[in-house]
């Protein structure tokens, strides 16, 4: 490959590389890979006192399941081939992991930075109206989530927005997820792409054979890690992999340049630090570097590339020495830039399963939406009751018997506490995570003609649509 293709062609061609391996009907496969519509709309708002005209996309890949889910990205680089093939990944990953939808995607060209939040609140309510009124954005038809520059805030203001256009709609909270926990969210939304991305790994290494195709063994703990990106995915993922399973986090990567320290850079800190000066230049735990594309090259066991798309590329592909590439960001290796990675052996967990926590625990939030009732409020207090029963007898018995026992220490305290809606969705993703990868590891284990987990995850996830397709008819 000599030019690098846009980030459409680049799923595309990935795309077209597992079709290649399937026995679809040549009709059949371009339905699935084609995008379905793509709406352009473009809006003015008063701002300043002038009117400032913006342009947004909201793109449905495939509705072989409605609603459609997908992100919305406010960013000056959205254009229609990005939301496009943003769109059609949010079909492959939906598929992947299993929650019933099909993909869709938006984006509004504009700088967040550059407004102020009663300023980016007119705005963001003004592209939901557009939405809302041509049913891209409906709890049945298209349900918007966070994705780059947008966050909880946003979903607030646009789901109040759809409640005004929408006042008798009972299900109306399911119109989008990411939303605060008051205005409908659910616990574990926010975290829940960057421990998606930390039980995808957890998964990986519990197969010493996946971890030795990276030339990599044991667990997580001592790994080096270096993560571009410190935003909602990429924080998330690189706080839990370094408290929680002893990951060292040696390089951080931002927009100003990165930070390096060998020994390990303190998350929360660095992420402090950026809150307050809006970048990581002047960080005290760690060495700065000025120009930050050049420490994705740097040696390191896992990379995580949880910024933007097209980072590694066939400029830097050859000179990345991560064994371990987990793709938390949509669409960071380009295809070229994939063949060369391949080539040299480098294990990549592909995005359309890494970055699916996501979406996962949105399914959950919409689900919580629809039946109008929080997890485990139905059975928290009678499984606690059932389990203080059990250590009541226990302790019943111990105290009338001549052999002493005692628990454990920190046992009955963790026994008797009931699943909370967070406790319950950490698991339901883990699952997810858990059964994602091993439908997708098979195939790359089992057929000859598969080298990596990226076809492997395109097979799994075509056939499903495929399937999904021909029993409709088509
Ligand atoms: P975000 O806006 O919260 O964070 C992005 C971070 O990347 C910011 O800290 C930003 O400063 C940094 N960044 C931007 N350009 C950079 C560059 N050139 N070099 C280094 N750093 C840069 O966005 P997010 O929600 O964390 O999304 C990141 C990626 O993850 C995107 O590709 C998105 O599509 C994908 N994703 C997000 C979610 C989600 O739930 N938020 C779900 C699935 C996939």
């Amino acid at each position: 490959m000599t030019a690098e293709p846009s980030f459409r062609e680049s799923v595309d061609l990935m795309f077209n590389r597992a079709a290649d391996l399937m026995d679809l009907s040549p009709g059949l496969r371009e339905k699935i890979r084609v995008c379905n519509s793509t709406y352009t709309v473009r809006f003015g708002v008063r701002l300043r006192g002038e009117i400032v005209t913006f342009t947004g996309y909201r793109s449905v890949h495939s509705e072989h399941f409605e609603p459609v889910k997908g992100g919305l990205r406010f960013s000056l680089d959205v254009h229609q081939d990005e939301v496009e093939a943003l769109a059609a990944l949010m079909t492959y990953k939906c598929a992947l992991v299993q929650t019933p939808f099909g993909g869709s995607k938006g984006g509004l060209c504009v700088d967040p930075r550059a407004w102020d939040a009663h300023e980016m609140e007119r705005i963001t309510r003004r592209f939901a109206y557009e939405l809302a009124k041509r049913d891209l954005i409906d709890p049945a038809q298209n349900v918007p989530a966070p994705d780059m520059g947008t966050g909880e805030r946003e979903m607030a203001w646009i789901v109040d927005e759809y409640r005004r256009m929408n006042t008798t709609d009972i299900n109306a909270a399911a119109c989008v997820t990411g939303k605060p926990l008051n205005a409908g969210g659910i616990q574990g939304r926010v975290e829940a792409t960057g421990r998606g991305v930390q039980y995808a790994l957890r998964e990986f290494f519990r197969y010493p054979e996946d971890a030795a195709k990276a030339g990599l063994t044991g667990t997580l703990d001592g790994k080096t890690v270096i993560v571009q990106g410190l935003g909602n995915v990429g924080y998330h993922a690189a706080k839990f992999v370094s408290e929680e399973d002893g990951a060292i986090v040696t390089a951080v990567i931002e927009r100003d340049g990165a930070i390096v320290n060998r020994d390990g850079i303190n998350i929360d800190i660095l992420k402090e630090h950026i809150i307050e000066t809006g970048g990581v230049k002047g960080f005290l735990g760690g060495e700065y570097v000025e120009d930050g594309k050049a420490i994705l090259e740097m040696d390191c066991d896992i990379l995580i590339p949880a910024a933007m798309e097209g980072v590694i590329n066939l400029s830097n592909a050859a000179n990345v020495k991560a064994s371990l590439i987990i793709e938390a960001a949509n669409g960071p290796i380009t295809a070229g830039a994939d063949e060369i990675l391949r080539e040299k052996g480098v294990v990549i967990i592909p995005d359309m399963y890494a970055n699916a926590g996501g979406v996962t625990v949105s399914y959950f939030e919409w689900v919580k939406n629809l039946s109008h009732i929080r997890f485990g409020r139905m059975q928290r207090r009678q499984e606690e009751s059932r389990h203080q029963q059990l250590i009541d007898e226990l302790e019943r018995l111990s105290a009338s018997s001549d052999l002493k026992w005692t628990l454990s220490d920190g046992f009955k305290e963790k026994y008797l506490k009931g699943a909370g809606e967070l406790e319950l969705v950490r698991s339901g993703l883990d699952d997810t995570m858990r059964e994602a990868y091993q439908s997708m590891r098979q195939v790359w284990h089992e057929r000859d003609d598969v080298e990596d987990l990226r076809v492997a995850a395109y097979l799994v996830s075509i056939d499903r649509i495929a399937q999904s397709y021909t029993s409709k008819g088509l």
